[in-house]
This record gives structure tokens, C-alpha cells and sequence, in this order.
């Protein structure tokens, strides 16, 4: 019967979207980033649910007509806005064969292949960040969610200094708990603590300057100050505006001492640690009780992919495992993710993240992050040698914080130009890039993190952005008589 879900289908759709998605990717280097009237485009998706469906090709035929000029090429080597990784080959392979084996990798006697092969590849991830491989882990759909069970270890680790099993029996009775951090914490995390109960604005921002940078005596006198009690503090490793680090090795010092707990949310920035040339920046993380990143960034795995490392292995099932009758036992020696992340059934981001691991080892991504690093200082000495171009902080990592500025226009009115040249670099669509605001600055801020991203791709941002300048900048040159 048409309409219905047959094996008759699964041929036609495996060869149509492998024969598409090929020809997408053979042509996506090239491919504008934007396609004209993208908006409308995705827009125009809508109607009624089909009351009688047409089956699996008609749906998957209307997609790609439909569906590609709805789409941004953000798996292209010229999309520097927010921070967005690009898809290792093997990794894309590994992602569709996840989705051709519907591997559930809460349970070990649901997916002994995804439950193992998290197990591996948490292991494998330790030992390229330089992390021990006693810590624990656990694998998530983001940084986001990597910050909230990182977080909620330490919720868990500080409770228990209160005699509470706060998993158990909440947060009622308990004090507030003092969170301490620098100007570089990520919305998420604020987001994660606001998950956690811990309330998003609980944090004691302890920044010395506009950029955000850590007071680092404020935070040792705040922890001094304590009197006995835990802190929870929170250092970022790579800062989305320039990619710049907290001073991790003296946090943790001080986390040390103080008897803190140190969470180093480290979505791109943990990268560093993959050559000598960055290491230096994330010294001392070892020190940390926990540290996070993603997956769908730097190391090039598709959406949705992160993870959470806790030194202390034992917090991560205290909090999460909740077993019943059916399931397995919760004290089994074998890995069930359900118990070890917020999630109880979930994908098995194992096998693509084993897959990119498997393919290129500790020096195909380390050589992947030393690349990004050469193109980010290329970009940087483009930016400065454009009289046009201002740079407006170090580039310690991947991200390049710059803004036009042209001599005729005045300060007051760059914002404005800035932000025009923005809106106008999107709908472009040879390169992009977003905005932000640094420092009170209206800047660009891309971000180097695709595999597939050449030189010439990182020449287009400073000719872009220049080129549109010189046709917006006469409108904001004050008018003289
Ligand atoms: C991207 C990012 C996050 C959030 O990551 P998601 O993958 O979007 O959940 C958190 N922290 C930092 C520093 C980031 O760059």
C-alpha cells in the first residue's frame, strides 16, 4: 500500500540521497553560502500534515528540490560564523550508518556496539586532551548539555560537603552555593546553571577589564573569604569573541587550595592541548574536576555531539543512574550510558566520534587544529596589513576579532557601519561571518574550524568585508561645507 513504510523503499532512498548528498559535497567548496531567498525558502515549507502520505521518494525527492535552497552551506570551508565544525569524511560515513543500524546506546543489551564503542572513544578523547584516564565521561548532544552534567557533578560533589544526596532529595534545605567565574562565561553555561537550579544569574562575575578577563586576586580573595564552604568556579578555554583562555593552571591552584571545584568549559578551546604550539594554554587542566567540549566543533563530527570529563568517576552515575526492573542492573560493570548522562535512550554519537578517531588519530586532528591555527594568524596578518582593517585583540587560537575602519569615518559611527556590513556580508553569501559586540565594538569574529577550509577561503573575509565597506563607508563620512 502507498503511503506506508515498505522494504521496497529503502533501496531508492539509500541511492537518491547518496547520489545527492555526493554531488552537494562535491560542489559545496564552491557552493554561495546563502542561496538567494533562503528565508522564504525555508519559509514555504508548511501546509496541513498530508492526510494520505505519497511515500519515502516523493518526501526525500521534495527535500532535496526544495529542502537545499533552504539551506545555508554551513558544511562549507567558508562559513566562519559562530563557532560550527565542518564533517570529517569518515565521521559522515560512520553518522549514516548510526542512523542505517538505530543503535540506542542507553543500554549495553540494546547496543553493545554504541555502548562500547563510547567507552573506547571517551577513553581515546582523555588521552588526546592530556586528560587522565581514570577520569569518567560521558557523551551528550552539545557543550550545553556537556556543561550541564559536568555541573551537575559538582552540584552533586558540593551537596554531598553538605551531608545531602541532592540527586535524591533536592535542593530544599541546602544554602545557596557560591559560583565564582570570569567575563568569559558562555551563555550556556548560565543556561546549564539555570537547568541545574542553581539559577542562571548565581554566578559572581569576577572580571577585570571590558574583554571579561579573570580578576584572579578578586577570585582568591572571594574564596578566602568563604569561610569553610565549597565553590563552584568556572573557567572558559577559548572565549567565543577572540578564543582567548582563563588562566586555567592558576584557577586550578586556587581551586587547590580552597578545596573548589574547578569546571573548565572548553567547547573549541580544549583543542589546544592537541599541539605543543597552544598546550601552554590549557596548563594545568588536570588540576580541573571537570572539563567539557564539543564534538559538532572542532573535532568535525556532524550534529549533535559533545562531551563531559569528571575526575571523580563515581559522581556521574550518583547522579544520573535511576534504574528499574527491566533495565539493566545499575551497578553493571559493563557501560550503560543511561546512566552516565541526562539522556536515558540515546544515539550512538559513539561510532562517529570512534570513526574520526579511528581514521586520523592524535596527529590527523592535531595537523587539523595546527592548519586552523597557521590560517587564523594568516587572517590576522591580512587584517593588520589592511589600512582599512583594525584588529582589536591577540589571536591565541582560531578566532580573529577585527572591524572596518576606515580613516574617513568617524568612531561614533563605525557601530552602525559594522553592523550594516555584517547584514550585507550575509546575504552576500561568498563568505560568512557574524558580528558581536567586543570591548563596547561592534567586530566580525570568524571562527576557523572546518577541515575543508583553504587559504584562499580565508582571504575572502578581509576581501569581502573590505570590498562591501568601500560601498557602505561614504554613508557614514560626516558631510562638510
Ligand atoms: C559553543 C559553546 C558552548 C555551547 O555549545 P553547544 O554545542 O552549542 O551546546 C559552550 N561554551 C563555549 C565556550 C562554546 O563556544
Amino acid at each position: 500500500m502507498p503511503g506506508q513504510p515498505s522494504r521496497d523503499e529503502i533501496a531508492d532512498v539509500l541511492d537518491l540521497i547518496a547520489r545527492e548528498a555526493r554531488e552537494y559535497l562535491e560542489g559545496v567548496d564552491e557552493r554561495p553560502l546563502r542561496p538567494p531567498d533562503v528565508d522564504d525558502r525555508a519559509e514555504a515549507f508548511g501546509g496541513r500534515l498530508p492526510e494520505r502520505g505519497d511515500g519515502a521518494v516523493a518526501a526525500l525527492q521534495q527535500l532535496l528540490k526544495e529542502g537545499l535552497d533552504a539551506s545555508v552551506a554551513s558544511t562549507g570551508p567558508r562559513f566562519f560564523h559562530f563557532v560550527i565544525g565542518g564533517v570529517t569524511p569518515a565521521a559522515l560515513g560512520a553518522d549514516w550508518l548510526t542512523s542505517a543500524l538505530d543503535q540506542n546506546a542507553g543500554l549495553w543489551p540494546a547496543s553493545p556496539l554504541g555502548s562500547q564503542l563510547a567507552k573506547v572513544s571517551i577513553g581515546w578523547l582523555l588521552e588526546m586532551f592530556g586528560l587522565p584516564r581514570s577520569w569518567g565521561g560521558s557523551i551528550t548532544t552539545g557543550a550545553t548539555m556537556a556543561n550541564f552534567t559536568a555541573l551537575l557533578c559538582a552540584r552533586r560533589w558540593w551537596a554531598q560537603h553538605h551531608g545531602v544526596d541532592v540527586d535524591a532529595e533536592g535542593l530544599t534545605g541546602l544554602p545557596r552555593t557560591t559560583i565564582l567565574s570570569g567575563g568569559y562565561l558562555h551563555a550556556s553555561t548560565r543556561k546549564a546553571l539555570g537547568m541545574l537550579g542553581l539559577g542562571r544569574d548565581r554566578v559572581r562575575i569576577l572580571s577585570r577589564d571590558e574583554a571579561g578577563r579573570l580578576d584572579l586576586s578578586a577570585l582568591r580573595r572571594e574564596l578566602e573569604a568563604l569561610g569553610g564552604d565549597q565553590a563552584i568556579v568556572i573557567a572558559t578555554a577559548g572565549e567565543v569573541n577572540t578564543g582567548d583562555f582563563d588562566p586555567i593552571f592558576d584557577m586550578a591552584d586556587l581551586a587547590e587550595e580552597h578545596g573548589a571545584w574547578l569546571h573548565v568549559d572548553g567547547a573549541f578551546g580544549l583543542f589546544a592541548a592537541l599541539s605543543p604550539r597552544t598546550a601552554h594554554l590549557v596548563e594545568g587542566i588536570e588540576g580541573a574536576h571537570s572539563v567539557i567540549a564539543d564534538g559538532h566543533k572542532w573535532l568535525n563530527v556532524p550534529y549533535d555531539s559533545g562531551f563531559a570529563f569528571v575526575r571523580d568517576a563515581s559522581l556521574l552515575p550518583g547522579a544520573l543512574a535511576s534504574g528499574a526492573a527491566y533495565l539493566s542492573p545499575v551497578d553493571d560493570p559493563r557501560p550503560n550510558l543511561a546512566y552516565l548522562a541526562p539522556e536515558m535512550s540515546q544515539r550512538s554519537r559513539s561510532i562517529a566520534l570512534w570513526a574520526t578517531l579511528r581514521a586520523y588519530g592524535r596527529q590527523g586532528h592535531r595537523a587539523m587544529v595546527e592548519r586552523h591555527l597557521d590560517l587564523a594568524q594568516r587572517l590576522a596578518v591580512r587584517v593588520d596589513d589592511s589600512p582599512d582593517l583594525e584588529r582589536l585583540a591577540e589571536v591565541p587560537l582560531n578566532i580573529v576579532c577585527f572591524r572596518f575602519r576606515p580613516h574617513e569615518v568617524p568612531e561614533e559611527a563605525l557601530d552602525e557601519l559594522n553592523r550594516r556590513i555584517g547584514t550585507a556580508l550575509l546575504e552576500d553569501g561568498r563568505v560568512y561571518a557574524g558580528t558581536t559586540t567586543y570591548q563596547g565594538k561592534v567586530a566580525f569574529r570568524p571562527a576557523i574550524v572546518n577541515w575543508r577550509t583553504r587559504e584562499e577561503d580565508v582571504d575572502l573575509i578581509t576581501d569581502v568585508v573590505r570590498e562591501l565597506g568601500a560601498k557602505l563607508a561614504p554613508e557614514f563620512v560626516p558631510v562638510t561645507d
